[in-house]
């Protein structure tokens, strides 16, 4: 092991290796190809505290830190990107931003549930036109004017994970719109409620089990027991939230490098050319070195940015450096996989063109790598 992760650590690594070995591998490529949730394994990742990663016990959730939260994602990452994606969303933003901001009313009610899996979480930031500049959104919510108490949303929200099959969605909207980014406010949102629908299941290049939906609020009327953290503070709280979310696409990302990895080692020792095995040939060794080199980097990064979390130290450069080097290493690694595995590489019938497709969602979702790349430069220049 190349990071010296303690028992605790380590012993999960490898329950949830085990898990995803049995129950997420043999099925992956089917549900890849089938485009399909499967959600018939929610209640596994449930049983495994995976969807309650850092939820204290007293809500139903394993409390564990942000180590595990990175570790438990790359683990699955190893064998399914898509899944990876939803334990880390679902932990780290919809359920995370509940844990982090909601009151002890809100925590009741839907981290218990979140755990469970009874209710998976999304979380919606992105619109059609707002993307990289979330402050741009259009989104809004308004007090309605015959009862307070009550707020109107209207709006669209875009790429959002768990989109369809979750049983609430956090969504910002602007409530004081002439205060920008200080103008956004968060709410809870249950599938149900009259005016919310998930408008359109998306077609993408990978990531194909996980669900990402367009979302449509239409006169969505919630009371403001569903707002979630303060008036006008909801853009602040995402940014705390994003980091967190960025460590675990980091992991992610990592996750899907190193297995891609370990397929392409495997397939290099077997596969036999000129009379020997390709693993024999320099260009091969040198491709594996190459992978194996970054990802060992990518690691020590994501995982330092983990601990300095845990540590409550500031993380939010190191997160973003960990997540822009890690999606960056995972698809080059992903890449080499794939060449190194020649034609069969190509197919569907193995499995690193799917990791490859994948990887590639690393470098754009919870902030490109162009924004990564302002995010670290802010905090290395000032200002
Ligand atoms: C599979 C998937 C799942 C997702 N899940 C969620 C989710 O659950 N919730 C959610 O809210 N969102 C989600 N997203 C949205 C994701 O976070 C956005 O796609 C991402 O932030 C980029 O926004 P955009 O697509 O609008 O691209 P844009 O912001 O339009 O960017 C387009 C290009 O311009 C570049 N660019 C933009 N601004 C600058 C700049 N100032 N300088 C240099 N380059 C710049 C970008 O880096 C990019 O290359 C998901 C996306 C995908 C694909």
């Amino acid at each position: 092991m190349d990071f010296e992760l303690s028992e605790t650590h380590q012993q999960l690594r490898d329950s949830v290796r085990d898990f995803a070995e049995r129950e997420v591998r043999p099925k992956a490529i089917e549900w890849d190809k089938q485009e399909r949730f499967p959600s018939e394994i929610v209640p596994k990742l449930a049983e495994m505290g995976l969807l309650g990663i850092r939820v204290p016990e007293e809500y139903g959730g394993a409390a564990m830190d942000t180590l595990s939260y990175a570790i438990s994602v790359e683990e699955i990452a190893r064998v399914d990107g898509s899944l990876a994606l939803t334990v880390a969303s679902h932990n780290g933003l919809g359920t995370g931003h509940v844990l982090a901001f909601g009151s002890e009313a809100q925590k009741k009610k839907y981290l218990p549930k979140a755990c469970s899996g009874e209710w998976l979480a999304a979380w919606g930031l992105t619109e059609p036109g707002s993307g990289s500049d979330a402050s741009g959104m259009t989104t809004t919510a308004k007090r309605d004017a015959s009862s307070p108490d009550h707020w109107i949303i209207n709006g669209a929200k875009m790429f959002i994970t768990q989109g369809s099959v979750g049983g609430f969605c956090v969504v910002l909207a602007k409530t004081t719109p002439e205060k920008k980014q200080k103008g956004i406010t968060a709410f809870i949102v249950e599938h149900g409620t009259p005016g919310f629908s998930a408008s359109k299941h998306l077609e993408k290049l990978g990531m194909r089990s996980s669900d990402t939906c367009e979302l449509s609020f239409e006169d969505v009327r919630v009371h403001d027991s569903q707002r979630l953290g303060a008036v006008d503070h909801g853009f602040l709280d995402t940014l705390t939230i994003l980091d967190k979310g960025r460590v675990s696409i980091g992991a992610l990302a990592l996750g899907l490098g190193r297995g891609a990895l370990e397929l392409a080692i495997a397939y290099a020792k077997e596969r036999k050319q000129f009379g020997k095995p390709i693993a024999d040939f320099q260009a091969i060794q040198w491709m594996i070195a190459d992978s194996k080199a970054e990802l060992d980097a990518a690691a020590l990064l994501v995982y330092r940015a983990a601990v300095l979390a845990d540590a409550g130290r500031p993380f939010s450069r190191e997160a973003s450096m960990g997540k822009l080097y890690a999606s960056e290493a995972a698809t080059r690694a992903c890449q080499r996989a794939v060449q190194i595995h020649g034609g069969y590489g190509y197919t569907r019938e193995y499995q690193v063109e799917r990791h490859l497709r994948d990887a590639k969602l690393c470098e754009i979702g919870e902030g490109t790598s162009e924004v990564q790349r302002m995010v670290i430069a802010r905090h290395v220049l000032g200002g």
